[in-house]
């Protein structure tokens, strides 16, 4: 190529100056817009090609022709790019316009879901116990008459064995009465020491009402460790530390002997009624007390039925129902309103 005259560069890029704002000028769109400025500034472009070629003007002329080149250059992109935003501007704007925007119409509300106030009166719960040390371990719904009953030392003619009480399925299966299967289930598999809770649903053949729904939730709680290692004292103290942190470090509690086939010696857990500070009232039964779970130290005879040595183990162990330490915590008189899943009363939680 025959080397370019100083003058005939500055022609050039006048030409191309003129050309592309004429052409810009006239653009009515984004499209012509970008094809004018691929054809100029591309990587193959006129004004691109141009100064390339600038390379071979004699050095002492190339300061002034780049600084033009570079003007020109800066010019079409300026103008490209007000071009371009322009036009967006018109088209939001116009688009605006065919679908009007009212900013005071009132927004869509939107409800937020929680977890039921059961789910999280049970989590609440399980907090407790699992900051003292106690492991969650879920156990099954449907059991069989050994790990319900037979492992827990209820006695063959028990009256909870019977047909009334209990949901019986095919093939000597059950639907659990209660959690306390947890126990052996885990004793069965695991050795000393142990801290689980086990929470879950348990059935019974009552009728829905205030009081009884025949299904439910309890939480088994036991530990079991050497012999001299766990005693009654340690039943009492975690018991009254669950209940102090579950109802307020204030709580009044007391222990009543009871009696359940599976633990020797027994205890009910009460504590001073939260409605009444004491006074009596209907929720306490005018007692001053509200009866929350039923504990104590693990029978030899359960021990033995999971292969654990009496002499060697012991271990205390408490049920509750979930329902009702709801129900006392939220102030709730009907069990019903747990399993309605009317969201005016799960939406106050
Ligand atoms: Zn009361």
């Amino acid at each position: 190529m025959a080397a370019f005259a100083k003058s005939d560069v500055r022609q050039s890029l006048e030409a191309i100056r003129a050309q592309a704002l004429a052409e810009l000028a006239e653009s009515s769109g984004l499209d012509q817009i970008e094809s004018v400025r691929v054809r100029v500034l591309g990587r193959s472009g006129e004004l691109t090609e141009l100064i390339r070629s600038m390379r071979e003007l004699p050095e002492h002329e190339r300061p002034a022709v780049g600084q033009l080149a570079n003007q020109v250059k800066r010019e079409i992109e300026a103008r490209i790019e007000s071009l371009q935003h322009e036009l967006r501007l018109r088209k939001l704007n116009e688009s605006l316009a065919q679908t009007p925007l009212d900013v005071t119409l009132p927004g869509v509300r939107f409800f937020h879901g929680h977890t039921h106030p059961l789910t999280q009166v049970t989590e609440r719960l399980l907090d407790i116990w699992a900051a003292m040390g106690f492991e969650v371990v879920a156990t099954p719904d449907i059991e069989d008459d050994f790990h319900n009953f037979g492992a827990l030392n209820f006695a063959p003619d028990h009256p909870a064995r019977d047909m009334q009480d209990t949901f019986f399925l095919d093939g000597g299966l059950l639907l659990r009465t209660h959690t306390s299967n947890g126990q052996i289930r885990v004793m069965e598999q695991r050795r000393p020491p142990l801290a689980v809770v086990c929470p879950g649903a348990c059935y019974r053949r009552d009728e829905l009402s205030v009081r009884y729904s025949p299904m439910f939730s309890q939480i088994e709680g036991f530990a079991v460790d050497d012999f001299g290692k766990i005693t009654m004292a340690h039943l009492k103290g975690a018991l009254t530390e669950f209940l102090r942190a579950f109802f307020g470090p204030e709580s009044e509690v007391r222990f009543r002997a009871s009696f359940f086939p599976f633990t020797e010696p027994s205890a009910e857990a009460d504590v001073r009624c939260i409605f009444c500070a004491g006074a009596g009232c209907r929720v306490c039964k005018q007692s001053g007390w509200i009866e929350i779970l039923g504990s104590g130290m693990i029978h030899p005879n359960v021990l033995r039925a999971v292969g654990y040595d009496p002499e060697r183990y012991a271990g205390f162990a408490f049920g509750m129902g979930v329902e009702r330490l709801a129900l006392i915590k939220l102030g709730v008189d009907d069990m019903r309103l747990f399993f309605e899943n009317d969201l005016r009363f799960l939406g106050q939680f």
